[in-house]
């Protein structure tokens, strides 16, 4: 292996001999630790030390240049997590000049990303904080190509879904464990550590509970971008993104439901009696796709084709992914375990433009569940805790908010089976239909917002000692010319100088005359932004001072 890095397309004596004259190179984004992303030139990783070495010489820039606040807390998060203390990122330092008593660099010519995976073994994890950051992070660097190489640097195996990694680029990833093959010191001739969280969506409930993430920066466009590359990759045929229409009578003959099952654990008791229950429900075929059955591309080609996926809460839903716009995701909970707050699917099913419809069922029958106190504590089981707090548990029917990621309240709870009572089931379900869009009819909504309202102007004139008018005019958006729009409105706010409040106007035309609440000798702020839609906004034009 080491023969396939030092191979190179580089010529070893060059690259030795810049190492040694301008020793490592650092340029990042980002100004704190959570939303950095460096590059090298010539980031070196010393495997008897594990820890990356920057060496300074002359000519070595690191930028930003933090002093001894890179260890406060670190220089980077090396997962997409944001600021997990096990996940930073650091390196030490030393003279180019050390180079010359220590063992000879093997060099790594391609370009490489340097990250963390944050949980390997799970598939939700597997999407969320490494594939789709990483195919982000990808897309920021225009070198990080399909060329690249990665480098899982957590320290883990493969894991199960190593297959999917792989995906990333057409060359194998590397595992810290297999950096040592390389000898003693190895340095990157080009790298980027770090991940872009840009695309992450959910916060697991580390330092307050679990939930969406308070600021979203992805829509369900960069997820289907995504999406569709992956299947590319995988050789999934995509199947026509033609818009389905699950809850409606007149679908097309080939639409069907899917049930993705757990074979493990969160067991669905009696699945095959939901199967039948959704058949007849819909009146579609019914299909089931397991990890434990099937291979990932041929869950991934099953559900690209979905009208419903239905689910216990799981990893396994962040297939969902894959789903075609206009599906339903029906997710299905546990006793005592509140939907409203394990929302990672639901929220990923909600992104704007990701066009699925989302429904959450809850067991609230607690003969219905299957507890299993004597599994291990990883698995739900309080056989552990004193007998107090496991009368306390088994008598909760609701899991208090909590943090990650030990709780056995939460443990016990959500690894519970469940004989899924169908009468309750169908009730959802039919209720929580009757809101779907239809995404056909819908269309997928636009994202075209307004521009700036152009030339706007005030007039004003006083009528008598308390009676004034303020005219506002101004001229359509210059994007609007080019576009369809089928409802363009403007919103006018009027602020009294000197007051804190304000008065809106939702006006369909581009000129009016205001007169109540307008005083004589008055100046008045006056601000006009145009709407399209109803609720795509456009930036307010610079505001007007209007005296009367
Ligand atoms: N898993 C599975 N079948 C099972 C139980 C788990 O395929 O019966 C998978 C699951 O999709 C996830 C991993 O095993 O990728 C870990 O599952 P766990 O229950 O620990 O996590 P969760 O699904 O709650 O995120």
């Amino acid at each position: 292996q080491s023969q396939e890095v030092s191979q190179a397309h580089i010529d070893y004596h060059v690259a030795l001999q810049a190492l040694q004259e301008h020793g490592t190179r650092m340029v990042c984004t980002g100004k704190m630790h959570t939303d950095r992303v460096c590059r090298f030139d010539y980031l070196c990783y010393s495997s008897e030390a594990e820890e990356f070495v920057f060496f300074h010489s002359n000519s070595s820039v690191m930028l930003p240049n933090l002093g001894s606040r890179r260890f406060q807390p670190a220089l980077l998060d090396l997962s997409s997590v944001e600021d997990h203390n096990t996940q930073y990122f650091n390196f030490l330092e030393l003279p180019a000049a050390a180079l010359k008593f220590m063992p000879k660099p093997v060099f790594v010519p391609d370009v490489t990303l340097i990250l963390n995976r944050f949980n390997p073994d799970n598939l939700m994890h597997v999407f969320h904080d490494d594939l789709i950051p990483a195919f982000y992070t990808m897309k920021q660097y225009s070198d990080l190509d399909d060329e690249a190489r990665l480098v899982f640097m957590e320290g883990w195996g493969e894991g199960p879904h190593f297959d999917l990694y792989r995906l990333l680029s057409s060359k194998q990833p590397l595992l810290k464990e297999q950096l040592r093959n390389f000898g003693k010191l190895m340095c990157f001739t080009k790298s980027y550590v770090g991940l872009s969280k840009m695309t992450t969506w959910y916060q697991y409930g580390f330092v307050q509970p679990q939930g969406p993430k308070a600021n979203m920066l992805v829509s369900g466009n960069e997820i289907r971008q995504f999406a569709r590359a992956l299947m590319e990759k995988m050789n999934v045929t995509r199947v026509e993104e033609v818009y389905k229409d699950g809850g409606n009578a007149e679908h097309e003959k080939d639409d069907y439901v899917v049930v993705f099952s757990r074979s493990e654990t969160r067991l669905i008791l009696n699945e095959a009696e939901l199967i039948m229950a959704l058949a007849q429900e819909f009146q579609m075929r019914v299909l089931t796709v397991s990890l434990e059955e099937q291979s990932f591309p041929s869950i991934v080609q099953v559900i690209s084709g979905a009208s419903v996926l239905v689910s216990m809460h799981g990893a396994q839903l962040i297939t969902s992914l894959f789903l075609p716009r206009g599906a339903a995701v029906v997710e299905l909970f546990p006793f005592a375990v509140n939907p409203e707050q394990y929302t990672p699917y639901k929220t990923l099913a909600t992104l704007p433009g990701m066009d699925l419809h989302y429904i959450s069922w809850r067991n609230t029958l607690e003969e219905n569940t299957i507890t299993h106190p004597d599994r291990a504590w990883e698995q739900g089981g309080i056989a552990h805790l004193d007998k107090e707090e496991q009368e306390r548990i088994l008598a909760s029917k609701d899991v208090p908010r909590h943090l990650c990621c030990r709780n056995p309240e939460w443990l016990f709870r959500i690894y519970q089976d469940t004989l899924v009572d169908i009468p309750s089931f169908l009730e959802t379900l039919k209720e929580g239909m009757k809101t779907k869009p239809n995404v056909k009819k819908s269309k997928p909504a636009s994202t075209v917002h307004p521009g700036r309202v152009r030339e706007p102007q005030c007039q004003t004139s006083v009528q008598t000692t308390n009676e004034a008018r303020l005219t506002v005019s101004w001229q359509i958006p210059w994007n609007l010319k080019y576009l369809k729009v089928r409802e363009v409105k403007y919103e006018v706010w009027i602020q009294e100088q000197g007051e804190n409040t304000y008065m809106p106007y939702i006006l369909p035309q581009q000129n009016y005359t205001f007169s109540e609440n307008i005083k004589p000798f008055t100046t008045y702020l006056v601000w006009v932004r145009c709407i399209f839609n109803k609720n795509l906004l456009g930036p307010f034009a610079d505001v007007l001072m209007c005296r009367t």
